[in-house]
Parts: structure tokens; sequence; C-alpha cells
């Protein structure tokens, strides 16, 4: 089939490359000049495991191209897939801005019967604005006769997973009353839907909710656990055997409950905000999501409470080390991530800090610049040289288990602060540290 995806970020590059994979000519087309000459290049722009694998070998067999060229992009594909970002607006709400301009450039250029495919994360009814948006350009262009479809088809894919998320989906959403259609998305996704049936079929403005609310729902379960653990600190309990005792309950599951320092990224936190806009927007209170928003805000900032009442409010002059960036691993995404909170904190506070993280280091260099108080290390060891105390705040594997002597040799103070609970407080403590960690005994 060919398929044409409009945006090469996380969605759009990962779903053209994957479609391409099992056959269909993708066509991929983004604004960003500078990107699509780097993904001709063999250039990925982000961190993905597996991607460039894909992507090379697929451009080279030429099922996957890139370009700018928006006309020739609309012309080649039966279907349209729009991948482009949905950033939040001021007030929270989504800003369908990207979305509707590409919608107009489909309208403006379409010359056949279309299949017209929302990826991005859009409100609900946001299929009808595409549409009218369409309708629009083509009434003007005097080709009402072109008829189209507009199928809501959300992405679940997670980041640091892309790849595998996107060629073992959990479940293939297409929302749309169109038989036509339905039947087209069938065929695109058949080679994703061998094992059994993983078609989910529904109106469009459930599948639009569908996204929200899976990550409001997931969002949900990370500020209760966070709350859960801020408790049990509070209560002399420890979370760790908390979250195993409920976990092992099959209603509650161990998936999704380890408590931290708050979820980033770019979809929890501005999906969250987009869903509480919308209710704001009919008169309904979302009670249950503005309190997951403020738990996760609070928790962004727990690691630095902890690390100024260790200091007794004395940071100025201080570096610290901080290992992963990243608002989660096996990503670069800086997204919203906690470490920018923590980062910025400590900046006020008069503090340095020598941070490491295996893949977001240049993303963070872009954000950050080159700043006196930021100095980014290439390895772990380096960013804990004449630092006053550790702090973790992604949970990248290679921190899992490392050399504590050499970690207590390289510090001034042996203490560290674990905002991913990655190692015991009673070895911890035996090992000679002050260990912090988030809704655990803290042994200073
Ligand atoms: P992104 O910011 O990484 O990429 C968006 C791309 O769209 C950019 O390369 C941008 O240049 C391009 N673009 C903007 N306007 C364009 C236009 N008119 N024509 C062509 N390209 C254009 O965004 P992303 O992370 O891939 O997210 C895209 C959408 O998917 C969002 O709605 C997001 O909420 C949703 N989503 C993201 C994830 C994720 O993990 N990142 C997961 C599921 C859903």
């Amino acid at each position: 089939m060919n398929v044409t995806v409009f945006g090469t970020g996380y969605v759009g590059l990962v779903q053209g490359a994957i479609l391409s994979e099992v056959g269909h000519h993708v066509v991929c087309v983004d604004v960003d000049a500078d990107k699509v000459e780097q993904l001709k290049l063999g250039i990925i722009p982000i961190y993905e495991p597996g991607l460039e694998a894909i992507v090379k070998e697929n451009h080279a067999a030429g099922r996957l191209e890139f370009t700018t060229d928006a006309v020739a992009a609309i012309q080649h594909g039966q279907v349209q897939f729009v991948a482009v970002g949905t950033p939040p607006d001021e007030d929270g709400s989504a800003d369908l801005t990207y979305v509707l301009n590409v919608a107009a450039t489909i309208g403006e250029h379409m010359e056949r019967d279309q299949v017209i495919v929302n990826k991005s994360t859009v409100p609900v009814g946001s299929a009808d604005k595409v549409r009218a948006a369409v309708e629009k350009v083509l009434k003007r262009r005097g080709r009402s006769d072109i008829s189209f479809d507009v199928v809501s088809n959300p992405e679940f894919l997670k980041e640091g997973s892309a790849v595998a998320d996107c060629q073992k989906p959990d479940r293939i959403i297409i929302g749309t009353d169109c038989a036509a259609s339905i039947d087209i998305m069938r065929e695109l996704y058949a080679p994703f839907n061998r094992n059994h049936d993983k078609v989910i079929v529904m109106d469009v403005k459930s599948a639009e909710l569908t996204k929200y609310a899976a990550n409001c729902m997931l969002a949900t379960k990370i500020s209760f656990m966070n709350e859960m653990a801020n408790l049990a600190e509070l209560l002399g309990a420890d979370i760790e055997a908390v979250r195993q005792g409920i976990g092992s309950d099959p209603r509650i599951g161990y998936h999704f409950i380890y408590p931290g320092v708050g979820y980033g990224g770019s979809c929890f936190p501005k999906d969250l905000q987009a869903l509480i806009h919308t209710a704001n927007s009919i008169d309904f209170d979302a009670k249950l999501l503005k309190a997951v928003e403020s738990r996760n805000k609070e928790q962004k900032t727990t690691l630095f409470q902890k690390i100024n009442q260790h200091f007794n409010a004395q940071l100025k002059g201080k570096t610290f080390a901080i290992w992963g960036l990243s608002f989660k691993p096996n990503t670069d995404d800086m997204r919203d991530a906690p470490s920018r909170v923590l980062m910025e904190a400590l900046w006020s506070a008069g503090a340095k800090v020598q941070a490491y993280d295996p893949e977001a280091m240049e993303e963070t260099q872009r954000i950050y610049g080159n700043r006196e108080y930021l100095t980014l290390c290439g390895t772990k060891e380096a960013a804990l040289k004449n630092t006053d105390a550790l702090i973790i705040v992604t949970e990248w594997q290679n921190f899992r288990a490392p050399d504590f002597e050499l970690i207590k040799a390289l510090l001034s103070e042996p203490t560290i602060f674990d905002g991913r609970n990655l190692y015991e407080p009673n070895r911890m403590a035996a090992k000679g540290f002050n260990y912090y960690s988030v809704g655990r005994a803290n042994l200073p």
C-alpha cells in the first residue's frame, strides 16, 4: 500500500519505518528541512532502540522516503497519516495548529479519494475539525467530488521501546463508522495483526478519548504510588514492600506501580492537562485528574527537598553529581523531565551540577547551552569527581550495580539521593553511605 506520513518525530518516524519494513511504500514528509536531510543520510535525530537499522535498510530499499515536498507526498499515499505534534497551548488545551495545517495542505493537494488518519493525540471532536478543514479547502477548489474519511487511530507506543511496541501492538484502535476505511486500515495493519485480532473498531470520539483515558490512567497509577510512598515514609513503612504486597493482587498487578520522582515526557503531562481542559470546557470538574497532576508537580520537588534538608539549606557553592537526565531510560527525550525541575532548583539555590546520561546529554546541552553551573560528563564516574553527593534521577540499567567503593572514593562525602529506589537501604548503610530514597526509611 502507498502511505504518506506527516511528521517524522517519535511517532511518525517509527510508524513510517515499521510500515515500510513489512512492505508498504512510505513517504514521510516534514517541514523541518534539516531533519529530512539528516534522515536521507541515515542520521536519526532521536534515540530509539532498533530504529536506525530499520530506517537505513528500508530507505536503501526505496520503501521509505523522506521529503519536504508535501504536494508529491500527498499524491503518493492512499492513506495519509497525521503524526505531527499537539503541544499544550498556554491554557493547557492541545494546540491543533499543526494538525489543522496538515489537514488544509492535504485538502489543497488531494486529487483522489483518501483516508486521513489522525495518529497525533487529539481531543475529542478533532476528527470533525480536520474534516471541516479539508472540506473547506476542497469546496474552495471546486473539488467537493473528492471523498475522504477521517479516522482516529491513536498511537500507544512507549518511547524507549517504540519500535517493538509498533511491531507488536497490544491493540490497534480504529475510530470510524466508514466500512471502506475499516477495510483499508485492516489491510494496512494486517502484518501486525496475525497472532490474534488486535483491531478494536469504535466510533471516532471514543477512539479519541481512549488515548487520553489510557495516558491518564497510567499517570494516575504513578501519582497514586507516589502518594503512598510519601505516606509510607512518614509512617515508617517501606513502599517497596507495599508495592510487592499490592502488586501480587491480579486486580492491581505489578506493572507501572513504581514510586519515584514524578512522571515527565511529552505525553502524560500534556495529555492530562488537555483532558482537564476538555472537561472544564464542558463544565465538568475533573477532580481526580487535577489531583493526579498536582501530586506529580509536588513529587518532582521531593529530591530537592531531601537534598536541601540534608545540607541544612546550605547549597550555595556545592556541586552535585546527577546520573540520568532523560525523563525515563532508553530515550533522549528531555521534555518535562524531572531532572530539569531538580537542576533548576539546585541552580537557584546556588549549587552546581555535573551530570551524566547515556543518551540525553546532547539534548540537555541544546536546552541549557553552556552554563557555568552545568558540566556534562562523558562517564558516570567522571560526573562524581569532586562532588558533594550523587543524585540518581533516571533508572538506566547501568546505574543498577555500580562500584560503590569508587563512588565513595570520588564523592567528598558518601551521600546518595536515589529517586528510583535502585539500592537496598540496609546494604547502603552497611557500606557507609548516607542513603535517601523514595518512600522508605532514609538512613543518613
Ligand atoms: P515530535 O514533536 O517528535 O514530532 C512532530 C514532527 O512533526 C516534527 O518533526 C515537526 O517538524 C513535524 N511537523 C510539524 N508540522 C508539520 C507539517 N505541517 N507537515 C509535516 N510535518 C510537520 O512529536 P511526537 O512525539 O512524534 O508526537 C506526535 C503526536 O503523537 C503528538 O500528538 C503526541 O502526543 C502523539 N504521541 C506521542 C507519543 C510519544 O511517545 N512521543 C506516543 C503516542 C502519541
